[in-house]
């Protein structure tokens, strides 16, 4: 008897064992406004991410990733929550009522802490706040600038935004601060970099001027396109920071690391320089999975979801067991195992509820309103307030989205929108916006979303 409890008890020490071995820690790096067609390893001309294509080279990247929508904190919560926006109900960033993440929707953080990880998150801009209920589930969120001061002016030129953004280097600095105090494993840690999202922060002036040589600068416009791929390198050389700083403290074989972004930017395509539209500058992502149980130098090509990053984490910590009922995603593994047969979605849906920042256009708030949902090669865009704004594209032939083919093709169209009514996704009964708190119309006017 006693033996063979003895044997029970060394049994069940060796499966706790094996258990924590198995365990794995989890960075999600999200660079805001980051259009995957301005990285690197997505074709760019320049050299603007040379570690993050490190990164891609060592692990999988995902060609045709989708966001959610082309803002912040509803792309961010469907990352966090691996739902639709239309069932995690944080569709609008200001002047709604769908403004915070619903209760009842389990999040990634949630589902770690239940599985005694370490949870942390470091942000970067009032738009990936608890305001929106993102910080649900992390034992830890910082986002302590918020309660800064105003925005300064530091001696090199650059702008302190204070309480609404801060750079890389100052997000970094905690997160380096935090990983050397040994925060213990296994950890699910987010990290969000703002800066690629607006010029009111820039990077240092030696690192821009730096990063600006050699580019042909002949307009304000080239000017714009070319601060931004030096955000862009900013954010990439901090993201090769933490990675160096994982390498450093032994943790780089028991991390997978994601590295995405939130949505892309306009930068004068389709006559339009930031997001909040849903054209692909505004939804294609770049989407990189790199760790234990990652292949190297992958190329996945088939549509993905920033949805199916929830389930895909969870299974590559090994424990998808405790995926909640509910979640929209599907877990990505069966595509790194090179899994053909996989019966994957190939739909990506996406959607945006706006109204500030398309009013600097007299009578054209209407079309703040807007959906997208992609079907093998077809893309319809639904403006449910001025259906005559719809547009169809074929995004094999016309990937840069110039040609509307709705006329020729309605009844194409006619079976996207029947996707998006499928889902119940669409909401004409929204309101018009509600007021707004001085304390967020200050933060968003910072932010360049408010004139
Ligand atoms: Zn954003």
């Amino acid at each position: 008897m006693y033996l063979r409890k003895q044997l029970f008890f060394a049994v069940l020490i060796a499966t706790q064992l094996a258990c924590v071995a198995k365990q794995r820690n989890v960075v999600l790096i999200t660079l805001d406004t980051t259009r995957a067609d301005h990285i690197g390893c997505y074709g760019y001309q320049y050299d603007t991410s040379p570690r993050i294509d490190q990164l891609a080279e060592e692990g999988v990247r995902f060609d045709f990733a989708i966001a959610q929508s082309s803002e912040t904190p509803i792309s961010c919560a469907s990352q966090l929550t691996g739902t639709y926006p239309y069932r995690h109900k944080l569709r609008a960033m200001h002047g709604f009522s769908m403004t915070s993440l619903d209760d009842s929707v389990p999040t990634l953080a949630e589902v770690f802490s239940s599985h005694e990880y370490v949870t942390a998150a470091f942000i970067s801009a009032f738009p990936a706040s608890s305001r929106y209920g993102l910080e649900r589930g992390f034992a830890i969120f910082d986002e302590s600038f918020l309660r800064q001061h105003p925005p300064s002016i530091h001696e090199d030129g650059t702008v302190a935004t204070g309480r609404s953004q801060r750079s890389a280097d100052e997000t970094t600095s905690a997160v380096l601060e935090w990983l050397q105090a040994d925060p213990g494993a296994p950890f699910f840690l987010w990290v969000h970099l703002f800066d690629p999202h607006d010029t009111h922060l820039l990077p240092p002036a030696r690192y821009l001027e730096k990063r600006m040589e050699g580019r042909q600068v002949e307009d304000q416009h080239d000017y714009l396109r070319a601060v931004y791929d030096a955000e862009i390198s900013y954010a990439d050389m901090h993201v090769g920071i933490i990675i160096d700083e994982l390498d450093r403290l032994g943790l780089r074989e028991s991390t997978v690391l994601a590295v995405t972004s939130d949505h892309g930017e306009g930068l004068g395509d389709h006559n339009w320089w930031k997001h909040s539209l849903l054209y692909q500058e505004q939804i294609r992502v770049p989407l990189i999975l790199q760790g234990p149980g990652i292949p190297a130098g992958q190329v996945i090509t088939p549509v993905v979801e920033h949805v199916d990053l929830m389930p895909t984490l969870l299974q590559l910590a090994k424990i998808d067991h405790s995926t909640p009922v509910g979640v929209q995603g599907q877990s990505l593994t069966g595509l790194l195992s090179g899994d053909v047969t996989l019966d994957r979605r190939t739909t990506a849906y996406s959607e945006v509820h706006s109204f500030f920042t398309l009013s600097e256009s007299p009578g054209k708030r209407d079309i703040g309103v807007i959906y997208s949902i992609i079907q093998d090669r077809w893309k319809l865009l639904h403006f449910p307030r001025r259906p005559e704004y719809d547009k169809l594209f074929d995004l094999h032939k016309d990937p840069g989205e110039l040609h509307n083919l709705l006329d020729q093709n309605r009844e194409i169209a006619e079976r996207l929108l029947g996707e998006l009514v499928r889902r119940e996704a669409i909401d004409i009964q929204l309101p018009d916006p509600e007021e707004v708190t001085e304390e967020d119309l200050e933060l968003l006017r910072s932010l360049g979303y408010v004139e």
